[in-house]
């Protein structure tokens, strides 16, 4: 049976970026026993444009027999006008809620050869190779929440960081699978020296941890977490956290190897995954062919990895992306002085020629 791929390139450098990891996903397929069927559709401004909502009822039918879906990026200049219209992100949202997605994947690793931009020392910086599993549908920021005045006239606001154990143990079981793929160390993050929903999470953890024996377990408090990923980030392999503290570590992670421009991420439900690159549409270099496809291109690699199985041809694609980067190739955004600049679909060959 072949998976159903819906391809999503969206808006600005969206598409640029989408065409490159098409092209790397059927290459890394040949000679593979996994068969797919591929459709692209439209998301964002385009959608907008042409049938006045961002997630159109042809592309949200598509998605309900979808395995997996590639996005590019939505959203720019054309489309912001204004409160009161429907906003290119509004498409990314209800994408989000109609795959039913609770995970959300984001490795960071770094490229010996780009470590320019990091603020970590060169020698530490290099070792950075791990990967933070967040939580999506829960915590703060779906809880039941109030703004309001006392008697005083005095304003209060709270928001409830709200878990139940199911939400906790599936995204759990996520993040113990994604450690049994890498180096099986899983370091799940909390507060649970304070919050009730921390020490429910905790409890969990340790009953999940008990089906996953060749997983080492240890917890961390968010604080000293956040600490830790500047001073030791090469003691992490799978970080995994609730959403809010997932929001904050996840950024703070991605500028650890100075080149977030080529960051890919992977947001996993039951039997579903959507992947993208954690960059914008970047408007301002839309349709130049400058466009840099990495991000994109490793985003493949995580949707054969996590959707298709495939994990010797995902290690293929992200070696292959190591190998174009160490023999010279840069798109214009990794350039420093007299480096070999190459376009969107140059850098796209170069990948291909080395997988
Ligand atoms: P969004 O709100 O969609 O996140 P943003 O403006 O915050 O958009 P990006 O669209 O990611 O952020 O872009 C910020 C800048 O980084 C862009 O103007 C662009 O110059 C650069 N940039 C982002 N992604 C890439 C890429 N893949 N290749 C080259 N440059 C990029
Ligand atoms: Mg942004």
């Amino acid at each position: 049976m072949a998976y159903h791929i819906v391809v999503l390139p969206g808006d600005g450098i969206g598409p640029d970026v989408t065409r490159a990891a098409v092209q790397v996903l059927e290459h890394a397929l040949k000679g593979q026993s996994v068969e797919i069927v591929m459709s692209e559709h439209l998301i964002g401004g385009k959608a907008l444009d042409t049938y006045g909502v961002p997630l159109p009822d042809v592309t949200l039918e598509a998605l309900h027999k979808a395995d997996a879906v590639l996005l590019g990026a939505v959203g720019g200049p054309k489309w912001d006008v204004g409160p009161g219209h429907l906003r290119p992100e509004a498409g990314l949202l209800a994408l989000r809620k109609t795959l039913g997605v609770y995970a959300n994947m984001r490795p960071v690793k770094a490229f010996s050869e780009l470590l320019d931009a990091s603020p970590l020392r060169r020698e530490i910086a290099q070792r950075v190779d791990l990967l933070i599993v967040r939580e999506l549908t829960g915590g703060a920021y779906f809880g039941k929440r109030e703004r309001g005045s006392d008697a005083h006239g005095m304003q209060f606001a709270y928001d409830t960081m709200f878990y139940s154990e199911n939400e906790i143990r599936r995204v759990l079981i996520t993040a113990f699978d994604a450690a049994r793929l890498r180096r099986k160390k899983l370091t799940s993050v909390d507060k649970a020296n304070v919050l009730d929903s921390s020490r429910l999470w905790r409890e969990i953890v340790q009953d999940v941890s008990s089906h996953y024996p060749d997983v080492e377990v240890e917890h961390q408090l968010v604080d000293s977490c956040a600490m830790n990923l500047v001073t030791h980030p090469q003691s992490f392999d799978v970080l995994v956290t609730e959403n809010l503290f997932g929001d904050i570590l996840s950024d703070e992670a991605a500028v650890l190897t100075g080149s977030i421009g080529m960051l890919p991420s992977a947001s996993l439900g039951q039997g579903i995954g959507l992947y993208e690159p954690i960059h914008g549409s970047a408007p301002d270099i839309a349709g130049k062919g400058i466009a840099n496809p990495l991000g994109a291109i490793l985003s493949v690699a995580l949707l054969l990895r996590y959707s298709l199985h495939v994990d010797d041809a995902a290690t293929r694609v992200e070696q292959a992306v190591a190998k174009a980067i160490a023999h010279g190739a840069r798109t214009k955004d990794l350039a420093r002085g007299q480096d070999d600049v190459v376009t969107t679909d140059q850098m796209t060959e170069r990948v291909l020629a080395h997988y």
